[in-house]
């Protein structure tokens, strides 16, 4: 039948003269494959409303969630970072940042700010994955230790929210002494008698959890996330053994004792609110 044959033979439309929904309008879960508007997806905190899948998401969307108002000072926001290693792979580093920087708008992989959650005073660090895979070099650290410093002088509590590949390898030791420079920080925090919340997500490994991520007075992580130092096959071929089921999973983690809750991102604000209010509350 005519109507199903085409009549001029090679007739191509480019994918992106293909008539179809505006990008951004809908949302497809990737682990139930639900579809719904972006705008219910944002409004239920990036969150699937059927299976509860948490949607990888950045400082940009949990300064929105957490600050009043998304009204906060954000701390050193154009620090980026140097190349004290002429690093090259593939690329060389600073080409490798320039990128990064054009691809993401970041500056870097953590934002750093202050301002009121449930009107009291907050200062919050936050990764970005989007940025070399959240790793952490001198510029993550140099800006989360300048936070804690600011937390400090404010006499306000320090949320961390950490999501990362581990260290940035283009800096190699310089990455390392991040860990340290940071963990003494939370000490100084910690002797000024200020909390400190850390929250992990989908990932938090390597040299992130080995220091801050894991130093809170209080460790918290979105359900299923992935948290460990080395990867499963790293550590499979170490020990020589199968690892268990669900094993670096959120779950697992809360249940082998090194988590203190696992909190629902619809529920993140109201929960470190309320943690704050009993802490001060002693
Ligand atoms: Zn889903």
């Amino acid at each position: 039948m005519a109507w199903f044959n085409r009549e001029s033979k090679g007739v191509t439309t480019p994918t992106e003269d293909k008539r179809e929904a505006p990008d951004g309008l809908w949302y497809r879960c990737p682990e139930c494959k639900t579809v719904i508007l972006s705008k219910s997806h944002h409004d239920n905190a990036y969150t699937c409303p059927s299976c509860n899948y948490h949607e990888k998401i950045g400082s940009a969307e949990y300064f929105e969630l957490l600050f009043d108002k998304n009204q906060f000072t954000e701390l050193d926001e154009n620090m980026t970072s140097g190349d004290p290693l002429e690093f090259v792979d593939t690329k060389a580093y600073p080409d490798r940042i320039k990128a990064s920087i054009k691809k993401t708008n970041l500056k870097d992989a953590v934002r750093t700010g202050y301002g009121m959650l449930n009107g009291k005073e907050i200062t919050i660090a936050c990764m970005d994955f989007n940025f070399i895979g959240g790793s952490m070099g001198s510029v993550v650290g140099e800006k989360i230790a300048r936070a804690i410093e600011n937390a400090r002088q404010h006499k306000t509590p320090f949320l961390m929210i950490s999501r990362s590949g581990g260290a940035r390898m283009m800096e190699a030791g310089y990455s390392l002494m991040q860990m340290a420079k940071t963990s003494a920080k939370l000490a100084l925090l910690a002797q000024d008698g200020l909390p400190y919340i850390s929250l992990l997500t989908d990932p938090t490994t390597g040299g992130v959890t080995a220091s801050y991520a894991m130093l809170g007075d209080f460790n918290i992580a979105e359900p299923k996330s992935l948290i460990g130092f080395a990867g499963p096959r790293v550590i499979r071929e170490t020990i020589g053994k199968d690892l268990p089921d669900g094993f670096q999973s959120a779950e697992f983690v809360l249940d082998h004792g090194f988590l203190d809750f696992i909190v629902d991102r619809k529920d993140l604000k109201e929960r470190i609110s309320n943690l704050l209010n009993i802490i001060s509350a002693h």
